[in-house]
This record gives C-alpha cells, structure tokens and sequence, in this order.
C-alpha cells in the first residue's frame, strides 16, 4: 500500500523545514513501530510503502499524528513508457487508461454505499515531458469521464468525489480523496511542557492543545489520598493514555497534595485557600519543569469560569512562578472545551464522579481578589517549604507508550 502524507504547517517553516519534515519522518516510525514500511520524499509530501500485510489500521493511526494536514491511499500505479517524443494521441491514450480506473471507482459503491453525483478531477503533472500542462489533463480526464457517466456533474467545490491523478517519473498515481488529518506542528518541534491535569473536562483538552502546537507534554497530577479514593488518579491515568496516542510517550507525576491542603487549612483564611492551593501547585509543578527541561506550564483555566479565574486571581496565581503559565482555553466557552473533549475521547472519562483534591476543604465563596500581600505572608511559613520538598520527593512517576 502507497500513502502520501502531506505535511500541514510546515511549509510555512521554510528555514527550520528539514528538521520539522525528519521529527515528523520520526513520530510516524515510532507510531507503526512493529510494521514494515518504507518512508519517502516524494514531490513535496512524504511516502509510504507498507507492506500490505500490515496495511489495516495504518490509516487510523497517520489520524492521529500532529503535523499531517492529510493523507491519501493510492488506489493504483500505472507505468508509462515514454516515447522519445510523446505525442498528445499517445497521451491521450494514457489518459484514457487513468480515466477508466476512475470512472470504475466512481460507479463502485464499495466503502462509500452509495454513487457519487458530483465529481472533480485534480492533477499535478510533475513529469514535464507528458505533453499536456495540468488544467489540460484535468478537462480531459473530466470529459473522458463524462462520456462514461453522462448523469455525473463536475462540481469544483466540495464534489462527493475527487479524483486524482499526479504524473511522476513515468507514474501515474491514481487516489481519490484526502483524508485529514490533525494538522498542527509535530511533537517535539516546539519543546516541552508541563501541564496541571485533574480529571476535570479542561485541563485534558488543554493539553491535547499543546500537543497539537508541537509540544511534548509531561502531566503533573496533584492528588489528596487517602483523604480521596484513587478514583482521580485512576481518570487521570486513563486520560494520559489516551492524549498518549496523539504524542506517542508520556510521563505522568503524581504528587501527593493533603498535607499541603491540610497546612492552608491551619494558616489561612477559608477564603484564600483556592488561590493557594492554585499557587503552591504551580510551585512544584515549576520544579518539576525545571527538572524535566520543559520552558512553560499549562493549565484549563478559563475567564471567569470559577472563582479562582478571575483576572484579578490570575494575576496572583501568575506571580507564584516565574515560568510562563500557559492558559490555551482562557477564551473558550464551556461548550467549546466539551466538544473538543468529546472529540477527542477524555470527555466520558471527565465526567465520571470523582473527588477532585480541589473540591476539598474549600470554602463556600472563596475570594475573586486575592491580596498579594497578605497571601505572600501566608507562605513564608516554613512549614510550606518543607511541605513542598516533601511532596516532590514523594511524588510517583509513571510512563505511558503508545500501545
Ligand atoms: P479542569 O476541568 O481542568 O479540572 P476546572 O474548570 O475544574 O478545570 P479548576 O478546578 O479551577 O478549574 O482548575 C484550574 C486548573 O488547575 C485546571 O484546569 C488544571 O490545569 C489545574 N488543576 C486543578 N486541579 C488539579 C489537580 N488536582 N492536579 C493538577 N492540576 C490541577
Ligand atoms: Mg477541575
């Protein structure tokens, strides 16, 4: 099996395009690891020739790569012998063989259970001694078709069918369609991040955002068992496996948060605990940044949303770290992130009942203006020191592969 594989923003990187095509190039190995197959460049995209053993699934799993715009199976290979000076007779009867391959897909239900009533013909002609441009073999492969299918209608825009043919060397390669693909830049291109993932319905899809922009992701999860039941960990484990189809590995941090919550508790006032807790999460959650080699963090915060997302607490939460705190969802609405989330798939996981370690000990109406001032004093404690120490030493790791 033949696939083309077209890169989607890269083309735009034009100094830095080696390096995004290769770490692509990589991410797709690393993604049919175990399957045998061959990779290319090809005129401007890449190719694939899998072995047709291990050709099922293949589709399903380019989908799910950041970096491909889209890709298209190759229906068939004609090769062509060239005469010393192709003729246009001699093309046309080139083009007749191609236009029966295509009006045979057409009339064929197979997949699609049913026939198409609009059509289209796209051709990019890369072997310039076919002696007809483009647009020309495009109207003639679309007549030739016609004359077959005389109830079928061309229709530019949004035909039920494309139908192309790209003459290389001395190929033609027959494929209809483009199936898309994620788009986005490909993992590891923009570097690493860490992200603060609850099992709540934003944070995952916050992260599948970075993912999508190129970043390797690294979770951090902050847990309060055995005050909590593992049931948050368990969603968040779940969770990581799934975003680890669309970045291939990744590292989960579970970090133990009780005693931290408990200290709040004793030392401050009810009403700033959220923005504490928000606080000293982005704390540890910088130190393990630092120790991972990741340059930015990244939350499911959303103006307004709740409380603790106020511009005003924001502000407050930010001063807690010096790295930046990324924040892909702040312009969303609620049933924005829910789509996104049911698109891809950590949404029925979110909503399964679970004791979150922030729905803990949090009070009724915890403030929208939290004062600097008095929330640094709070902190100085030595108690908090030693309580973040300890729960970065007690933090457990785990790593998740593709499977
Ligand atoms: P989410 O749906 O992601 O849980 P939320 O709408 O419930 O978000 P908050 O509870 O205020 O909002 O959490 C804001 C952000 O803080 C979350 O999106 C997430 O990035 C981070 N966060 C909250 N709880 C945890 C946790 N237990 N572990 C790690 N990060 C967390
Ligand atoms: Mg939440």
């Amino acid at each position: 099996m033949i696939i083309f594989v077209r890169y989607a923003e890269l083309a735009l990187k034009l100094g830095n395009r080696a390096v995004f095509e290769q770490k692509l190039e990589k991410n797709i190995k690393a993604a049919m690891a175990g399957l045998r197959f061959k990779t290319s460049r090809h005129y401007g995209h890449m190719m694939l020739e899998v072995s047709e053993k291990d050709s099922e699934g293949v589709a399903g799993k380019l989908a799910n790569i950041p970096g491909i715009s889209n890709f298209s199976i190759v229906s068939e290979i004609l090769k062509f012998k060239y005469p010393k000076s192709p003729t246009e007779k001699w093309a046309i009867a080139k083009l007749t063989e191609i236009a029966k391959i295509m009006a045979l897909e057409i009339i064929s239900p197979g997949e699609k259970k049913y026939w198409p009533k609009t059509f289209c013909v796209r051709s990019k002609r890369i072997q310039k001694s076919f002696p007809m441009d483009s647009p020309k073999i495009e109207a003639k492969l679309g007549e030739m078709i016609l004359r077959g299918i005389p109830k079928l209608k061309v229709k530019l825009k949004n035909p039920e069918i494309t139908c192309h043919a790209d003459l290389v060397d001395n190929k033609a390669y027959i494929y209809f369609d483009k199936i898309a693909g994620l788009g986005g830049l490909p993992v590891g291109t923009s570097g690493k991040i860490v992200s603060l993932i609850s099992s709540g319905i934003d944070s995952p899809v916050a992260s599948f955002r970075m993912t999508l922009r190129g970043a390797q992701v690294v979770f951090v999860h902050f847990h309060s068992y055995p005050h909590t039941n593992k049931a948050s960990q368990d969603n968040v484990r779940e969770i990581v496996k799934l975003l680890t189809q669309y970045q291939l590995e990744s590292r989960l941090y579970f970090v133990p948060f009780l005693e931290i919550q408990k200290a709040v508790m004793t030392n401050a006032e009810p009403e700033l605990r959220v923005v504490l807790y928000r606080r000293f999460m982005m704390k540890i959650a910088e130190e393990i940044a630092v120790h991972e080699g990741a340059g930015a963090l990244v939350t499911g915060e959303n103006l307004g949303q709740v409380a603790s997302q106020t511009l005003d607490n924001i502000a407050v939460i930010n001063e807690a770290v010096a790295m930046p705190i990324l924040r892909p969802l702040i312009g969303h609405s609620k049933q924005e992130i829910i789509d996104e989330a049911r698109k891809i798939g950590t949404y029925e996981i979110s909503i399964r009942p679970y004791a979150d370690c922030c729905s803990l000990f949090v009070p009724k109406h915890p403030t929208t203006r939290a004062d600097l001032a008095v929330i640094k004093k709070v902190e100085k404690k030595a108690v908090f020191k030693k309580l973040i120490k300890e729960a970065i030493k007690k933090a457990e790791i785990e790593n998740a592969v593709l499977s």
